[in-house]
């Protein structure tokens, strides 16, 4: 068995079927287990998923949003804390316990080619930095080589589309508590929203979703200005748009290549959050080779990253005026439902949102039905 990709999805397959016995070689194109820091977001779900090994990773908790549009603000708390993570330390996490179970990981070796062999597949891995490479066959290979994944389009999976992400952290604000995020929503700028979100009492990521790399960070650094915040550092990578389910499983001959995490687009797309879908994914993935014919995670997932896929069309083309209703529309009810359910549980947070404001249904409607900026932007 080989994955591809020794990141979040990668290594937390790896770890799942090295824990079962399954032989797992993990290979990974950068030569050190350094993964470039990022500061993320997410539910209490990672916890759920991870248990004790995404400990290491939770560099801070969050317990309120602050929403904020033309002037105006709404306040969300939240039942259960956000974490916030610090992605090198989460993948290190996993290696270590991917390896523990057993899993051989080897670096440095960057996936070049897949080619059938009678019962199996031949991976050409070049040696990074060198132009030596080796070959090694496997039955079954998982892609968790991220959002370019070069696994699935050697495998024949279309290239998905993908958005800019681009953060700065920054020193927090004076007036700014570190167990809050704040969201901005300004669609002169985006269609998505900027964040800022406290990874300490001294520091933050203030970041954006764009629609074009150069813009994103043009309108981050405006932002930045705006906000009178010196940049510490950047951090950026472009993010998969899903905009269908991508079917994570290919036969490739008598072998068989699947997807997990960024490589399957596994990434809600109302918020753009990739990392808890992506260990579901992962999960998904090693429960089908474990049990062939078990799709029941996966389609659990496919439920959920389809429910982001109609709020991201229905807010897509909002514009400024549909914000401020929005957020004035933000009614106690309203927010006590976005406060009880996460956004890992996007089915009943929309169920119980248009029930306690209908008001969001008209406004969402509208949006489904004149919005076309989200599919054509991404086809
Ligand atoms: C600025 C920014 C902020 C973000 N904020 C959040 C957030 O708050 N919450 C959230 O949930 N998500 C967030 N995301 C998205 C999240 O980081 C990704 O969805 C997630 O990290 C994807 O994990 P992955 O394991 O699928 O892929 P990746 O992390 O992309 O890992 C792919 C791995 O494959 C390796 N690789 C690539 N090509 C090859 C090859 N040819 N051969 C061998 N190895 C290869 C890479 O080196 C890498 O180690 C953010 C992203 C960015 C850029």
């Amino acid at each position: 068995m080989a994955v591809v990709g020794g990141s979040a999805a990668g290594f937390f397959a790896a770890y799942l079927l090295a824990r079962e016995g399954v032989p797992v070689r993990v290979f990974e194109q950068s030569e050190r287990l350094d993964a470039a820091a990022r500061t993320l977001i997410v539910t209490r779900r990672m916890n759920d998923l991870l248990g004790s090994v995404g400990e290491p990773c939770i560099v801070n908790e969050v317990r309120r949003f602050e929403l904020f549009t033309d002037g105006r603000a709404a306040m969300v708390d939240l039942a259960q804390p956000d974490l916030v993570i610090e992605r090198a330390k989460l993948i290190r996490s996993l290696a270590e316990r991917a390896q523990k179970a057993g899993a051989k990981v080897h670096l440095g070796r960057s996936f070049r080619n897949l080619t059938p062999l009678p019962e199996k597949i031949s991976l050409e891995l070049q040696h990074t930095g060198k132009n030596t490479s080796e070959e090694f066959a496997a039955q079954t290979v998982v892609a968790s080589d991220g959002a370019l994944s070069a696994v699935a389009q050697a495998a024949g999976w279309p290239r998905p589309s993908t958005v800019p992400l681009v953060q700065a952290i920054v020193p927090l604000p004076k007036d700014m508590s570190p167990d809050t995020v704040r969201v901005w929503f300004v669609p002169d700028d985006t269609p998505y929203f900027y964040w800022l979100i406290p990874e300490s009492a001294q520091r933050g990521a203030l970041g954006i979703i764009g629609e074009s790399g150069s813009e994103a960070r043009k309108y981050l650094e405006a932002f930045l200005v705006k906000r009178k915040l010196d940049p510490i550092t950047f951090q950026g990578a472009r993010i998969p748009v899903y905009k269908r389910w991508v079917p994570v499983q290919k036969k490739f001959g008598n072998a068989r290549v699947f997807l997990a995490g960024d490589a399957a687009a596994q990434v809600k797309v109302s918020t753009v959050g990739g990392i808890v879908t992506g260990l579901r994914g992962a999960a998904g993935v090693a429960k089908a080779i474990l049990n062939p014919g078990s799709e029941h995670e996966l389609r659990r997932l496919r439920r959920e990253l389809d429910t982001h896929l109609l709020i991201r069309r229905a807010l897509h083309d909002f514009q400024q005026d549909d914000y401020s209703r929005l957020v004035d529309s933000l009614n106690p009810m309203t927010k006590r439902s976005l406060s009880r359910f996460s956004r890992d549980e996007a089915l009943k947070v929309l169920w119980r949102v248009c029930i306690s404001q209908p008001r969001l249904i008209l406004m969402g409607l509208r949006g489904l039905l004149t919005g076309r900026r989200f599919d054509q932007r991404n086809s």
